[in-house]
This record gives C-alpha cells, structure tokens and sequence, in this order.
C-alpha cells in the first residue's frame, strides 16, 4: 500500500496552504475554526473559489473531484485557523443530504446559494430532552393543507442566530417505534414564530443558540426525503458529520505551539510529542478510509471517538506544557476551554463506543 501524495495533492496542500495563510492574515487567526471561525465574506471567496461542494456532482454544480481533495484543503483551513464555519455545514452536511434524499426543486432552490458561500445554514436536532437518544425528540409538524405547522425547543444549535435555512429533525408523527415518525424539514430562519436566544458558551463564544419553534409554518414541499421515515437520513447524515477531517485537526495549531514550546530534552516530553503525532496520523487514516468509502458501515463512530479524543489529549498535553501560559485569558486559554466539547459534539464517545459495540461489531446488547 502507497501512502504518499501524489505531486497533484502536494500542490494541492500548497496551494490550500498558501491560501489558509492569506485568510488568517485578514480575518484573523480562529481555534476550532470550522465551528468558531464566521466569517460569511470569506464563505463567499471559498465559494467563488471552487472550494464548496468540490466532491458534489457535476450535475449538481460540484466540482466532480476526488474526496481526498477536500481533505486536504479542510485539513489545511482548519489546521491554519481559517475562518471556514459559515459554509461548514452546508459543505459538509446540508448538499449531500439534499442531493441524496431532496427532490429536483429543492436542489434547485437551495444549492446554488450553498455552492456561492452565501448561505449559513443550521442543524436542529438536540433538544432539551433529547440528545443522545435522538429518536426521544419531540418538537412536532403537524401537517396542515400545504403546510407543515412546526412547535418545539430545540437547544445547543449553532448558529442558529445567524443562519438562513435551519435543517430541522421533528417529528410528524407519534404512531409506532420512536425511531419512525421522524421527519427532516427546511425551514426558513426568518419564518414568523421563530424565536432565537443565544447561549454563551464557557470560551465565550456565541454560536450555541436555543431555538423556539411557536405555531411556525412552512411549505409542505420543503420535507427532505420520506415523510415520518428520516431517521435513516439523519443517521447517513451524521456519518457526513463524525468521520470527517474536522474531528481531528481543530486544535492542530494548539498542538504545534505546544510542541515548539516544549522541553524537548526531556525523554518523557519527546515519547508524548511522538505519540500525539502518531495518534494525529492515525487519525488520518481513519479519516482517509471513510471518505474514501472504505471503512465498514457505522465505522464512522469509532472514528470520531478515536480522532476527538486525540485531541482531547492534545489540548491535556498543551496545558501541561505550557504551564502558567495556559492560564493567561488569551487564544490559547479559548482553545484549552473548549476541548471538553470535542467528544460531546456530534455524539458523546459513550454513544459511539456503543454504535461500535452494537452495530459494527455486532455485540449483544445491555438488558434494558
Ligand atoms: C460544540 C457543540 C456544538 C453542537 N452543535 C449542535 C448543533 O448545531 N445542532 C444540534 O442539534 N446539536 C448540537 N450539539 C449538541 C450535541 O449533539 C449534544 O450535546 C450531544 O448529542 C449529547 O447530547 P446531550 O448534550 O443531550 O447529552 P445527553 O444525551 O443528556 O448525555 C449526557 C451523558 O450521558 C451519556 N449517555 C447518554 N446516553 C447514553 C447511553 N445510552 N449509553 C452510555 N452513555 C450515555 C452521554 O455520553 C453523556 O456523557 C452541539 C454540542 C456541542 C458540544
């Protein structure tokens, strides 16, 4: 097996490289860039670049290349501190969900704006109640003549404040095993009844928002997919969501000023810097595998588990080895702050431990 770039994807890297440094130089340089680096004017450049939607469909307006094409460019944003965020989700969820379960009109409607960097979208999907076990939610669209009519909380929905569109996970219907009735659904940010409070997280960050849903009413055409039958599209979603670059590279730059800050006389200090680095490449390859398609279906959990908490432990050894530096309210002490997250978001390690166990490995289940 061949584990070198080729020439193509080291200019590739080069190019990503050079273009990373530009934008940090002029928005700024962003820990965990992908959730905390908005920026909607650089989501337009990236779009006008090519670089939304690269891996799409031509006959969808992507650019038709290669899945380790976006790796790297995504590697090399995000590493650099790139602000990438308004147009993640949308990149990396929202198109492939709607070219692989929307219809013509809605590709047609929505799309382009993704592909141009001009649209922010969101994900609500925790609720109050209703985390991890996401069959559990409750908000409701109910539906009425040509419309869905859409009551709820929903919670920790990033960027619900500045989003467009909100890719809404509710339920249509109560009838039969919690994971059926479940149903996806766009909705409009500025549709009358919605309500947003924004929600300050520990580093100070405002992407967390609470979203209240009051008698919001929205075009029975914008249902994504089979009525009452998503949960099969959400779970496709989220292996968009855990198995990808950004579950290991976020704090990359944390590791590097760690790393050349660091006693490195020191045996033990030199065995963990090895072993971040070979964690951090064996990540990589995980990540290489399932966007590759190659990895065992499900397999994405392990993935995510493994590549967060890599970082998880990056941001444990910076802290030691930056000592009283850590301590000092600045970029850093952000990036050391928000650590905690990485193995919560998109799903907490216990519950990918569990979809390895369960579905991957096959396991017999706890008794209930
Ligand atoms: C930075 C960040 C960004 C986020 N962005 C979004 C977003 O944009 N949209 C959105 O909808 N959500 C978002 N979330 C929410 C996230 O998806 C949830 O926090 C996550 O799924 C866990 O749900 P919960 O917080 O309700 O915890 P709970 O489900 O209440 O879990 C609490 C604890 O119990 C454990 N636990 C629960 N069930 C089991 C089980 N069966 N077996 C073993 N252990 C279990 C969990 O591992 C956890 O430790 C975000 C979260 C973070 C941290």
């Amino acid at each position: 097996m061949d584990f070198s770039w080729t020439p193509q994807q080291e200019q590739l890297r080069q190019e990503a490289r050079e273009f990373a440094a530009d934008a940090v130089a002029r928005y700024g340089r962003h820990n965990d860039s992908w959730i905390n680096g908005y920026s909607a004017e650089f989501a337009h450049e990236l779009g006008e670049r090519g670089w939304i939607g690269l891996t799409w469909p031509t006959e969808h307006g992507g650019g038709g290349r290669p899945a380790i094409d976006r790796l790297i460019i995504g590697e090399e944003l995000i590493a650099a501190g790139a602000p990438i965020a308004a147009m993640w989700f949308a990149d990396r969820q929202m198109g492939p969900a709607l070219i692989g379960f929307g219809t013509q009109d809605q590709r047609d409607a929505y799309i382009p704006g993704i592909l141009a960097g001009r649209t922010t979208w969101c994900i609500g999907m925790s609720e109050p109640n209703s985390g991890s076990d996401l069959a559990s939610l409750t908000t409701s669209a109910v539906r009425d003549g040509d419309d869905f009519v859409i009551n709820g909380q929903k919670i920790w929905t990033s960027f619900g404040a500045v989003a467009d569109y909100c890719y809404l996970i509710c339920r249509t219907s109560s009838d039969g095993p919690p994971h059926q009735g479940i149903s996806e659904i766009i909705v409009p940010m500025d549709t009358p009844g919605i309500e947003v409070r924004p929600i300050k997280d520990m580093t100070t960050n405002l992407h967390f928002t609470e979203v209240f849903y009051t008698d919001v009413r929205v075009p029975a055409h914008n249902l994504v997919g089979v009525e009452g039958n998503a949960f099969r599209q959400t779970m496709k979603q989220l292996e968009h969501e855990r198995g990808g670059i950004d579950r290991l590279v976020s704090n990359r730059a944390l590791f590097e000023i760690a790393r050349d800050r660091a006693d490195t006389s020191h045996p033990l200090i030199r065995q963990e810097l090895a072993a971040l680095e070979t964690g951090y490449r064996l990540g990589r390859t995980l990540v290489i595998r399932e966007v590759l398609g190659q990895a065992p279906a499900g397999f994405s959990a392990a993935t995510k588990c493994f590549c967060t908490e890599h970082e998880w432990r990056v941001a444990q050894f910076a802290a030691r080895v930056l000592g009283a530096d850590a301590m000092v309210w600045d970029d850093i002490t952000r990036g050391l702050v928000y650590a905690p997250g990485y193995t919560i978001m998109g799903g907490t390690s216990d519950i990918m431990r569990n979809i390895l166990g369960e579905r991957v490995l096959g396991l017999p289940r706890e008794p209930r």
